[in-house]
């Protein structure tokens, strides 16, 4: 069985478990670091990236959650999420965890547009998503090395490299679970390329 965790320090948690349950696999609040031992993939959720990455450093997840990427277990941030997986970020010169080769702006929306619905076309899905944006981010630079799965705007709101995946949008907040299920399958292959 998969296990897949979701960082339970803020921010939209639970919303995922109820994706992940409806694909099959098992999902798990991760509190405590040593937990990152017992699962296959982890969500950083939407919330406020600042204050997550406050409480990542009181309870010493910040090397931690660095190392569970360098053993190449898929990782998807979704919009602070997002923020805190990035190399850099815009008009700032501190970053959170340093994995994925983009750049990302925080609440880059404006203010007309904090929170917005759309629907996106993604790659690797057949028909639309309907995006929830919500003060939300979008990369507005990224390596040769990353996989533009949506934009919006000809903003990047949705990416890969390797074994990270992140969107700008909250997939977690409709019924549709198809971007959860991208994700499912990514921490599968790599489940199955870590066993044989
Ligand atoms: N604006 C938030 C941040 O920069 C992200 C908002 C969200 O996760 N919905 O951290």
């Amino acid at each position: 069985e998969l296990t897949i965790g979701i960082l339970g320090l803020q921010g939209a948690i639970s919303e995922h478990l109820n994706h992940i349950k409806s694909l099959g696999a098992k999902g798990v609040i991760i509190k405590k670091p040593v937990q990152l031992e017992d699962i296959d993939g982890l969500i950083l959720p939407g919330g406020e990236s600042t204050t997550m990455r406050k409480l990542i450093d009181r309870y010493g997840f910040l090397e931690p959650l660095k190392n569970f990427s360098k053993l190449g277990k898929p990782i998807f941030g979704t919009c602070a999420g997002m923020v805190l997986v990035a190399k850099e970020i815009t008009d700032s010169t501190e970053s959170h965890l340093h994995l994925m080769d983009v750049r990302v702006k925080r609440n880059a929306f404006g203010r007309q547009r904090d929170s917005f619905e759309a629907y996106l076309d993604i790659k690797g899905l057949k028909d639309p998503f309907h995006a929830v944006f919500i003060r939300a981010p979008y990369i507005d630079s990224a390596n040769k090395n990353v996989e533009i799965l949506a934009t919006f705007d000809d903003h990047i709101v949705a990416a890969r490299q390797n074994h990270l995946l992140v969107s700008a949008f909250h997939p977690e907040l409709t019924e549709d679970n198809r971007f959860l299920e991208l994700f499912v399958h990514m921490v599968k292959n790599q489940k199955a390329a870590s066993i044989y």
